[in-house]
């Protein structure tokens, strides 16, 4: 496969007639070449790209001589290259030159990344922090984010989206949470959040997606310490005769709070169920945390359960708007638990649906913390003030 046999002019007379459109079975038997008639082009020297400098070392880049569809088509038509350092004209280029302005960029982003991460961290390392100081609600909440998140022999926390147990049953409940642990300057930004996963808005504040989020345990002056903090903090909840006097009182305003965020999302579930949009605002909410001072979760289940089924047959019944009937539900609830208690009815246990995520905080603070186990749905959190610590 040569064009030894040609003179330079031949060559160059054969390269315009190939690329001019001349039948390419007569140019074989024209300059009598030997080369399979798809090949042709390889037989020509590659082109010299004289406005295309390599951007490493200057010199020209060559292309080799394309098809003639190829060269039409601008399609499949190979990458310019440099023939002293190997460096190809294409976004995946390996050459030494590509690889090290890759690894100069990649140390800029991680630098301004840091510079990012540094402005926006609440305080610096510090003595560690006495777990007197800090509440009930803190304390439970931080040491279950530690449990769904903490890296082994670390005292970094994978980000929300990473863990594999819901924080608590709502994403965004469990937003809120780690959100608050950080204003509080119990967590803090991790130095291990890749660039551009920590960002700020326009005036600068922090503006990241907390699901996206790694955070530091910020308890001590070290990993060690904070660690350590954490652990003393777990330990001290699971021994109530170890608890500082104030997370006595804090205790059972934490039940109504983990109460609601199962309830909650039940309702929500339910309605969508029967294609009733959720929209919960403070009288949602003030409904049944009166609902739970009488009633366990279990039973609040049930009047969730048949207060939407009630809903939609009273909408097929009366053909009122969904909107309409979705707004009776609360009603519903609350009737239905009011009748119960003027009637002595025994309500029957609605268990909890496994559509709505098991809580970390729930599960830590009903088990571990309180030993109430199932009693944390099965009784009203009021029935227990007297038996709380005090
Ligand atoms: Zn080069
Ligand atoms: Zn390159």
């Amino acid at each position: 496969m040569t064009t030894s046999h040609l003179t330079e002019d031949q060559l160059n007379e054969l390269i315009l007639r190939y690329y001019a459109g001349e039948k390419v079975a007569d140019l074989i038997a024209a300059y009598d070449l030997r080369v399979a008639p798809n090949r042709i082009p390889s037989l020509f020297p590659p082109f010299v790209l004289e406005e295309l400098p390599c951007p490493y070392c200057g010199r020209p880049l060559l292309q080799n001589a394309p098809t003639r569809t190829a060269y039409q088509s601008g399609h499949g038509v190979a990458p310019p290259f440099c023939p002293a350092c190997g460096h190809q004209a294409h976004e995946r280029c390996g050459c030494n030159g590509c690889h090290l302005k890759q690894l100069e960029k990649q140390r800029e982003a991680d630098r301004i990344n840091r510079l990012i991460i540094e402005r926006l961290r609440r305080r610096p390392r510090h003595e560690p922090i006495k777990v007197d100081d800090i509440s009930f609600r803190d304390a439970v909440h931080l040491v279950a984010l530690a449990r769904v998140g903490l890296l082994e022999d670390s005292d970094e926390i994978q980000a929300l989206r990473e863990h594999s147990h819901a924080l608590r049953c709502t994403q965004e409940s469990g937003l809120s949470i780690v959100r608050e642990l950080y204003e509080r300057e119990l967590v803090d930004l991790s130095f291990a959040n890749a660039p551009g996963q920590i960002t700020t808005d326009a005036e600068g504040r922090l503006d990241s997606d907390w699901a996206e989020v790694r955070l530091q345990l910020q308890l001590g002056r070290d990993a060690e310490e904070s660690i350590t903090v954490l652990r003393n903090m777990e330990a001290r909840l699971g021994r109530r005769s170890a608890w500082p006097d104030h997370w006595k009182h804090e205790a059972l305003p934490l039940w109504y709070e983990l109460a609601l965020d199962e309830v909650l999302p039940y309702l929500a579930m339910r309605l969508r169920d029967h294609h009733y949009e959720p929209r919960f605002g403070e009288k949602t909410i003030h409904v049944f945390r009166s609902l739970l001072e009488r009633h366990s979760v279990y039973e609040i289940f049930n009047f969730i359960w048949g207060g939407v089924r009630d809903a939609a047959s009273y909408q097929v019944r009366h053909s009122v708007s969904r909107r309409q009937a979705a707004n009776a539900v609360l009603g519903n609830c609350q009737r239905r638990a009011e009748r119960a208690i003027a009637e002595g009815w025994i309500v029957k246990h609605f268990r909890r649906d496994p559509k709505v995520p098991q809580s970390e905080c729930t599960s830590f603070y009903a088990n571990f913390v309180m030993r109430l186990g199932e009693r944390f749905f099965s009784q009203s959190p009021s029935e227990h003030h007297c038996n709380l610590p005090s």
